[in-house]
């Protein structure tokens, strides 16, 4: 039985990809910063602090064997004008979306290496493929988990491990709905319905069950891809 590690797993989108693994039938850890008290495999770590994750990952190795599956989920976002963002700011939102993920990688990846076999899938994000004002600094970060991505992939090929990317566009979770609660959404998420061309908000099972594929063995001949699931908002 294969273990995976989902960050940010505690909400959300990283919640709905935690379900659908142990749904697939694997060992499931989740690393968050408010993890939830029913999961038995649920380990509060900060993704911007290797610390944190290297004292989590080897309690998950001591009890559900070496980690060859990691999706990167964990993620803040931040609006503000651009001449009104700190460079705190910045450095924070880029320690958490692409820090995050190297020190997530880097964690991981002597299990991989050592089992010649591993998935690796980041949700990145749709802002991604045409920017977006206000959000300067998460829009940099998750440009650069793209290309990570691919360069990751190019490099880790030959050892048997893929690494993907999954933009989500417009998915309903906690993040989506605290961005409409402030007005920062450009309209409801009703009136966005009526201009998603399949016509529905995502939902973290949407996301979820690309992510099921791209660690199958299946997919093992795709890496280095960026999957949009956005219902045909970006193309
Ligand atoms: P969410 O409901 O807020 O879930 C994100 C989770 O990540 C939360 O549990 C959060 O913990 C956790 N987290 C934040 N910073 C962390 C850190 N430093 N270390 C560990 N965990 C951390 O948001 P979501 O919508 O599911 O987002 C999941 C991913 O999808 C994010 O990477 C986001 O950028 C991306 N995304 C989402 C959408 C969308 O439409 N929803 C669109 C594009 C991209 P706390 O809640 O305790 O802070």
């Amino acid at each position: 039985m294969k273990t995976a590690v989902v960050t940010g797993g505690a909400s959300g989108i990283g919640l709905g990809i935690a379900e659908r693994l142990r749904a697939d039938g694997l060992h499931v850890a989740t690393l968050d910063l408010n993890p939830s008290a029913d999961d038995d495999f649920a380990y509060r770590a900060d993704v911007s602090d290797p610390e944190q994750i290297a004292a989590a990952l080897t309690d998950v190795r001591a009890k559900l064997g070496p980690v060859t599956v990691l999706v990167n989920a964990a993620g803040m976002e931040k609006y503000r004008r651009f001449q009104n963002l700190s460079f705190e700011e910045w450095k924070q939102i880029i320690d958490v979306n692409l820090h995050g993920v190297f020190h997530m990688v880097q964690a991981v990846l002597p299990d991989m290496m050592s089992a010649e076999w591993g998935r690796v899938v980041n949700i990145s994000s749709s802002s991604t493929h045409s920017g977006q004002p206000f959000m300067s600094a998460y829009v940099a970060a998750k440009s650069g988990l793209n290309g990570l991505t691919k360069s990751l992939a190019l490099e880790l090929g030959p050892h048997g491990i893929t690494v993907n990317a999954v933009p989500p566009g417009f998915i309903d979770t906690p993040m989506l709905r605290r961005s409409e609660g402030k007005g920062l959404l450009g309209g409801t998420v009703e009136e966005h319905i009526q201009r998603t061309p399949v016509r529905r908000v995502g939902t973290p099972a949407d996301i979820a069950a690309a992510c099921s594929f791209l660690i199958s063995e299946d997919a093992g001949y795709i890496t280095g891809q960026i999957l949009g699931v956005n219902g045909g908002r970006n193309t």
